[in-house]
């Protein structure tokens, strides 16, 4: 209970600070006052996110994406030829990378991007990879070893460190959604502060990714491993998709008051214009169906 109560207190101490919070240029947290992370909306519903080191001035991206027209060889649209449903967000629009590159200037001269995470291949999350490349050409675009990342210059095994400046990734494969997603974890060694996970089309808040080449089996093994990770890691998902996802959540389960507590905060959130992003892996686990697979009080 005392648990609860402290996650309660958290969350809307989060949700105070975050809804002053101008959706998308201002940063989603001050966590660590020497780590900016900044969303950046791409498109209807994507998230880049701009991490920057605020000692050295040192910057990643996570999956900066844009216009699949721009985008030149053999990888687009081969997700789309999977049976299931595409998101109904395949319209072009912004020439990619313009809104990371936006983000960028708000930031200033001094900021440095030096590295590209890619959680995986689609399109919405890539194609920014090979246009940033020719603007910053020495910089690392770290990308699965098992998907066909676009113009990845730095193969990503399960548990490799990334710096970028004084920062300090590490990426986790999941096998979910696509055969070589990596989730990228920012945990600062000695940091009092929490780690931030990034979690592409793996996790999303109140939900989880389609599984176009992977399993429920594999999900699972991934929620273990999270299960593992600090509760207060703040997770900041590749799409904004946390509205829909908690209302499907309420039909599953209806007496969760912790999900409806979220879901009015999300509504408030989305109501306004602003992200909903981060959220947390304590969060998760008490309201997000994908998290509660043994929970008796869902459905079979
Ligand atoms: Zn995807």
């Amino acid at each position: 209970m005392g648990g609860f109560i402290f996650w309660k207190t958290w969350m809307w101490l989060t949700i105070i600070t975050y809804s002053n919070t101008k959706f998308p240029q201002i940063p989603a947290t001050t966590c660590d006052p020497d780590v900016k992370i900044v969303p950046v909306a791409i498109r209807t519903d994507n998230y880049a996110y701009l991490i920057i080191d605020k000692v050295t001035q040192e910057a990643a991206v996570v999956d900066p994406s844009g216009s699949p027209l721009t985008f030149s060889g053999s990888f687009p649209f081969e997700w789309l030829t999977t049976p299931s449903p595409p998101f109904p967000m395949c319209t072009p629009q912004k020439p990619d990378p313009k809104a990371v590159l936006d983000t960028l200037a708000v930031e200033g001269d001094e900021v440095k991007l030096t590295a590209i995470l890619t959680t995986h291949k689609h399109w919405d999350h890539s194609a920014g990879n090979a246009r940033l490349l020719k603007l910053f050409p020495t910089l690392r675009v770290y990308g699965s070893a098992i998907d066909a990342t676009p113009s990845a210059n730095q193969k990503v095994y399960d548990g490799d460190e990334i710096r970028v400046g004084r920062l300090l990734f590490r990426g986790l494969e999941s096998r979910v959604h696509t055969k070589g997603h990596i989730l990228y974890l920012l945990d600062q060694p000695g940091s009092s502060h929490p780690p931030a996970l990034f979690s592409g089309d793996a996790v999303f808040i109140a939900g989880a990714g389609r599984f176009f080449e992977s399993t429920a089996a594999e999900f699972y093994q991934l929620v273990q491993r999270l299960g593992k990770l600090n509760p207060l890691t703040t997770l900041f998902p590749g799409h904004e998709y946390a509205l829909a996802n908690l209302k499907f959540a309420e039909t599953l389960d209806q007496n969760n008051s912790v999900l409806q507590a979220k879901l009015g905060a999300v509504r408030a959130l989305r109501a306004t214009g602003l992200s909903t992003t981060p959220s947390t892996l304590q969060e998760e686990f008490l309201y997000n169906p994908f998290f509660r697979s043994s929970d008796p009080r869902l459905p079979r």
